[in-house]
């Protein structure tokens, strides 16, 4: 499989230099220069495949040659090692629990499957890559954790200060050796103007090999489409294809839904279910592009202004608009109904949810409003404890740390802190 670039002024690139670059030299995004099929019978016979065996199938024509395939095998089987249940919250809402890997976030898949397909790529090649990354909250842990001690890789991780859960700060600051934090003293945009000048500065490159592990880079995005295999081996109405609602920030994962949707996978109508920040909407309402300044919100890992990953959500849609809007809605919920959504949820189910989880849920609510057939699933992308002030003020309970993060939080926090400027930055890159 060859990647293109989408702003078409850069050469086609194997699976292999579209996952070290990146980014492609014109600052485009790349994207599979064909959609390959999904074969019919594993479709067919899901529900008796392991996990394992149906990432390997999906992701296979997306690498191609670049790894052999037993190797790509083992990769997967070790991103996937963990479960992804669709639970029942009501007669017509389920819940793809995504939030039970190593960092308690779904952008687990995409940081392990990456920090996997890096290592073998520089396993015979004897230089160093820093990995840089911006975050607004659960890719930096995610990444910090799938790059944890892997030979030839520094990460360098920017975040943007007080707009991370304790919790999160604390999975990308207390790792320490290969993982180094940088505490930004302004907001997610910021990081992400930041790390995107640094790939497109000569002096840090006669310096570093830099990469990213931002959901631009194509290790991170296409696994992503798993999930969608997973919840739909487990919906047990293959009559009726569910609506599907993802809460989104970069678009990324939601990219990655409809990427499966488009290859073969029978899906329903989809949501992406934003907060605050809703160029997204506005965009489906208006047809106009207006990216805006990211603002703080209680689900913090969407606060997006400028979602990165929409330009490939174009591209699957051939560039036209109609095409989109018919498969695609986007909706915009606010603190105020985030918190009660977990709050009534809570005491009508007694089920949990975290705040991203809950501007999802709350989408795929409205909208059988007025599709009262409908029954849908929406990704739970985060564990509720890496929110417990949103939870607790929702429904008045303290929620247990699990024992696999007891100990983290226990380790010293360290991390650089840096103003939101792009000198102090090259200068810690060069020199730091
Ligand atoms: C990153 C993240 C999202 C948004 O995913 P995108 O791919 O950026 O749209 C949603 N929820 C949580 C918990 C996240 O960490």
């Amino acid at each position: 499989m060859n990647y293109y670039s989408l702003n078409g002024a850069s050469p086609k690139v194997t699976f292999k230099e579209a996952a070290i670059k990146g980014q492609a030299p014109d600052k485009g995004l790349y994207f599979p220069e064909f959609l390959p099929r999904v074969e019919a019978d594993l479709i067919r016979n899901i529900e008796s495949l392991p996990e394992a065996e149906i990432a390997f199938r999906i992701i296979r024509p997306y690498v191609g040659a670049a790894i052999p395939e037993a190797v790509l095998f083992d990769i997967v089987s070790q991103t996937v090692n963990f479960p992804f249940p669709l639970q029942t919250v009501t007669d017509n809402i389920a819940s793809l629990e995504l939030f039970h890997g190593p960092t308690l976030a779904f952008k687990d898949v995409g940081a392990r499957f990456m920090s996997r397909c890096l290592g073998y790529f520089l396993g015979d090649e004897q230089k160093e890559v820093t990995v840089l990354v911006a975050t607004s909250g659960d890719t930096g842990g995610a990444v910090a954790s799938g790059f944890y001690g892997v030979e030839g890789v520094n990460v360098v991780i920017l975040y943007p200060k007080g707009r991370v859960s304790p919790v999160q700060e604390q999975q990308l600051t207390a790792m320490g050796k290969n993982i180094a934090a940088l505490e930004v003293d302004g907001s997610f945009d910021d990081c992400q103007r930041m790390v995107k000048q640094a790939f497109t500065d000569a002096d840090i490159h006669a310096k570093r090999f830099l990469t990213s592990a931002n959901s631009i880079n194509v290790a991170r995005w296409l696994p992503q489409q798993f999930y969608y295999f997973f919840a739909y081996k487990q919906w047990k109405e293959k009559t009726g294809a569910p609506v599907v609602v993802v809460p989104s920030g970069n678009f990324g994962n939601i990219c990655a839904g409809l990427l499966a949707k488009a290859t073969g996978l029978p899906l329903g109508h989809f949501i992406a279910a934003c907060n605050a920040n809703d160029v997204v909407p506005s965009f489906l309402q208006t047809g106009n592009w207006q990216p805006q300044k990211a603002v703080a919100t209680l689900s913090n890992a969407m606060d997006v202004g400028d979602p990165s990953n929409f330009v490939r959500i174009m591209e699957l849609f051939d560039q036209q608009f109609p095409k989109l809007k018919d498969q695609l809605s986007a909706v915009s919920i606010s603190d105020a109904d985030t918190i009660a959504t977990i709050q009534k949820v809570y005491r009508k189910t007694g089920y949990t949810l975290d705040p991203h989880g809950a501007v999802a849920y709350k989408a795929l609510e409205d909208y059988q409003q007025t599709h009262p057939d409908a029954k849908g699933l929406f990704l739970e992308t985060a564990h509720p404890v890496k929110f417990p002030e949103a939870v607790k003020r929702a429904t008045g309970v303290d929620i247990e740390i699990p024992g696999s993060l007891r100990e983290l939080m226990l380790q010293p926090k360290q991390a650089v802190a840096m103003a939101p400027d792009y000198t102090v930055f090259k200068e810690y890159l060069v020199n730091g």
